[in-house]
């Protein structure tokens, strides 16, 4: 019997990647929240620019997800 829809492993890998990526990003906005107003300038671009990141890897790997969905029918 060929894979099953539930059965797709690079699919699971995408989506626990993507769960991975989306913790940080929420994690990284946590920490740039809480050091709003509280912190030096300088230490604060350093925690924006690693929640822009976390943002852009989360979306990143959103995207690849999808697509993996797409073009393997999963
Ligand atoms: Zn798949």
């Amino acid at each position: 019997m060929m894979g099953t829809q539930m059965d797709c492993e690079e699919k699971q890998r995408l989506l626990k990647a993507y769960d991975e990526a989306s913790s940080e990003l929420s994690n990284s906005v946590t920490a740039l929240r809480s050091h709003q107003g509280t912190t030096s300038q300088a230490e604060y671009e350093v925690l924006y620019r690693a929640s822009r990141d976390a943002h852009i890897k989360a979306e990143q790997a959103r995207v690849t997800f999808e697509r993996h969905k797409q073009d393997h029918n999963c």
